[in-house]
C-alpha cells in the first residue's frame, strides 16, 4: 500500500491508480488508531504499515459500513485480540447485516456493499455518538452515504477524515454527486440531501486538511469544498 503523511495522519491506500481505497493510522500517545479497514485482502499490508510506524494499533473507529472499509476489520481483529472497535450506532446495524431503514428516516434504500448477515464476525465495543472523542479524533454525524456514516476531526491539525461523506477521487464531490472518472462513491449513497447537510456541517469546522475513503489526502480544502457544495446545491434544486 502506498502511505502518505500529513501531521499525525497516515493515509494507506490500495491501488492508488486504479481503484484508490484510502484508511488511515492516525498516531496517538498510547499507539495507533486505524480509520476504516479497507479491503479484506489488506490486513497484512495495514499491520506492515503500523510496524514501520513503530507503534501498535490500539483501536479500529470505522467512517461506515461498507465492504470497502470494513473488509480486512475481521482479518484484523484475529490478528491484533485487544484492539477496541468503534462504530456509530446507526451503522452497527449494517455492519451486522441488517439493512433496514428505521422510523423517521427517508425512506430510500441503502445502496453499496453492505455485508450479508452474519458475514462480519467481529463485534463493535463502542457505539458512538456525535461528539464522542476518540483520543484526538472527534466524532461528527455525518448521515447521506449511509444513515450512519460518521466524520472524525482531528483536532491538533484539523485534519478531516470524512469517510465517503466526500470524496477526492475523479474530482471533489459530496456524497452522492456522480463524478464520471470514479462513479462508485456517488452510486453506493443512500440520500443526496442528508449528504449535502453533512458537507455543509463539515465545512463549519473548516478543516486545513480533507482526507477520504478515494482520493488523496487535500491541504486547506476551503474553496474546492465550497465548489462541491455549491454544485451539490445546484443539482438538488
Ligand atoms: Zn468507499
Amino acid at each position: 500500500m502506498r502511505i502518505t503523511k500529513s501531521n499525525q495522519v497516515y493515509q494507506l491506500t490500495y491501488l492508488p491508480h486504479i481503484f484508490p481505497v484510502n484508511c488511515y493510522l492516525v498516531e496517538e500517545e498510547d499507539g495507533l488508531t486505524l480509520v476504516d479497514a479497507a479491503l479484506p485482502n489488506n490486513a497484512e499490508a495495514i499491520i506492515k504499515a503500523a510496524e514501520d510506524i513503530g507503534k501498535p494499533i490500539v483501536r479500529i473507529v470505522l467512517t461506515h459500513a461498507h465492504s470497502d472499509h470494513i473488509g480486512a476489520l475481521d482479518s484484523l481483529k484475529a490478528r491484533l485480540p485487544d484492539v477496541k472497535v468503534y462504530i456509530s450506532a446507526r451503522d452497527s446495524r449494517l455492519l451486522a447485516g441488517d439493512a433496514a431503514l428505521e422510523p423517521g428516516e427517508s425512506q430510500l434504500p441503502v445502496k453499496g456493499g453492505v455485508p450479508k448477515p452474519g458475514a462480519i464476525k467481529t463485534m463493535p465495543d463502542v457505539l458512538l455518538q456525535e461528539g464522542d472523542r476518540i483520543g484526538s479524533l472527534l466524532a461528527i454525524s455525518t448521515p447521506g452515504h449511509t444513515p450512519g456514516s460518521m466524520s472524525f476531526l482531528d483536532t491538533r491539525s484539523q485534519t478531516l477524515i470524512a469517510g465517503d461523506a466526500l470524496q477526492l477521487r475523479g474530482g471533489i464531490a459530496v456524497s452522492g454527486q456522480l463524478k464520471p472518472w470514479f462513479p462508485f462513491p456517488a452510486l453506493a449513497t443512500w440520500n443526496k440531501q442528508a449528504s449535502l447537510e453533512s458537507a455543509r456541517k463539515l465545512q463549519a469546522y473548516k478543516p486545513a486538511v480533507l482526507a477520504v475513503g478515494h482520493g488523496n489526502m487535500l491541504q486547506q480544502p476551503g474553496a474546492a469544498l465550497a465548489k462541491a457544495i455549491a454544485e451539490a446545491e445546484r443539482k438538488l434544486k
